[in-house]
């Protein structure tokens, strides 16, 4: 019998059970092949099916236009921070491209970029990831190749809830732990990334959704499992592709959609934030969230407990309660230490309820 637990890991994180039910339903037998996915040849008819099922749904789900291409690559959302550049950078005359950086993620791909032309952040360093500087305020370039953003910083969580003004620069987004969280104007960017293994499934494949006039300007230097123009004219399968991972990432997707689609998640992330939220604004101070209130993540909600740099005591003490709850992953990241609740799209109203109540009675219990 499995033990009952809630699941607030940062990524890789919670899948819905019945997406793991059926995972398991058809790891040895796929589709009465006899074998399952794991154990598939990726140019079988059975495999390049799941591969554009796939993109058909994830087509629906965000309402993506036609003129865009949807891949599914290796490397991570890491191996992205390389890839945007070697495929993107030539776009400029003087090979640069603009950086919003506001939290840990975008600061790597920042960095990442740095190895392959000139990258200019388009606002004074931050001293600590709790805000986004005023749009108004952006240097940006106009003849940059693109403008890059994080929509979601995981480890800080601080989330766009706008969509920046770049005129006509493109604007790549990764939108790693808010893919499908929330409806996009997806024909305002000109790439999204995004790695699976917090909204849409497991490590191992990472999504690239990019605007047609956009493929083709790669290094001559770019390895070829990067090529977006390779990889989109070979339908991801250049090479052998991540493709339980894939497979993993179709179920998903069917499930997003039969439970009412970005909408219906929408409504849920929006629910389950707020419950959260409004616990800690409610504390007369006893849990403290140091973002500014307009950039507050739906999916990651880092906060400290006992005051504003958090009490180190009560906190152990916190994630202790939290462990005998039977809860996982709510330990912050080192790097901001403190408590951090990552609600996913695979995490319930319910489970969420269940931590609000805990914070409350700790609270009663501590304060
Ligand atoms: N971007 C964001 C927003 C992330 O949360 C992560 C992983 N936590 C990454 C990039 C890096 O992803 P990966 O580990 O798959 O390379």
């Amino acid at each position: 019998e499995k033990p009952t637990v809630i699941n607030f890991n940062p990524g890789p994180a919670k899948v819905d059970p019945t997406v793991m039910a059926q995972a398991q339903k058809e790891l040895l037998n796929y589709r009465n092949l006899g074998f399952g996915v794991l154990e598939m040849s990726h140019r079988s008819a059975e495999f390049i099916d799941i591969v554009d099922k796939a993109k058909t749904n994830l087509k629906e789900l965000l309402n993506i236009p036609d003129n865009y291409k949807i891949i599914f690559l290796q490397g991570g959302a890491t191996g992205q921070f390389s890839a945007v550049p070697l495929n993107l950078l030539n776009l400029s005359p003087d090979c640069t491209a603009d950086y919003v950086v506001t939290g840990t993620w975008s600061a790597k791909a920042a960095k990442e970029a740095e190895k392959y032309g000139k990258i200019n952040i388009v606002h004074p360093k931050l001293k600590k990831y709790t805000s986004i500087p005023a749009e108004d305020s952006w240097q940006l370039n106009p003849n940059a190749a693109y403008v890059y953003y994080c929509d979601n910083e995981t480890v800080n969580g601080v989330e766009f809830h706008f969509v920046p003004d770049t005129g006509n620069v493109p604007i790549v987004a990764d939108m790693s732990s808010n893919i499908l969280s929330k409806p996009v104007d997806v024909s305002k960017f000109g790439v999204i990334i995004a790695g699976a293994q917090k909204n849409i499934g497991c490590a191992g494949v990472t999504l690239v959704i990019i605007r047609e006039d956009l493929i083709g300007h790669q290094m001559k230097e770019c390895p070829a499992v990067l090529d977006y123009k390779l990889q989109t004219d070979m339908n991801s399968l250049y090479n052998t592709p991540p493709s339980y991972s894939i497979y993993l990432t179709g179920l998903v997707l069917q499930w997003i959609k039969n439970t009412g689609g970005v909408t219906a998640m929408s409504r849920k992330c929006a629910a389950k934030s707020q419950l959260i939220y409004s616990v800690i604004n409610n504390s007369n101070g006893f849990y403290h969230c140091v973002l500014d209130e307009d950039c507050r993540s739906r999916m990651n909600l880092p906060f400290r407990v006992g005051g504003p740099g958090g009490d180190q005591e009560l906190e152990a003490l916190f994630l202790e309660r939290t462990k005998q709850a039977n809860m996982v992953g709510l330990k912050g990241h080192r790097s901001v230490g403190g408590i951090r609740a990552s609600l996913y799209n695979a995490v319930t109203v319910e489970e969420t309820q269940q931590l609000a109540d805990l914070m409350l009675s700790f609270q009663q219990e501590h304060a």
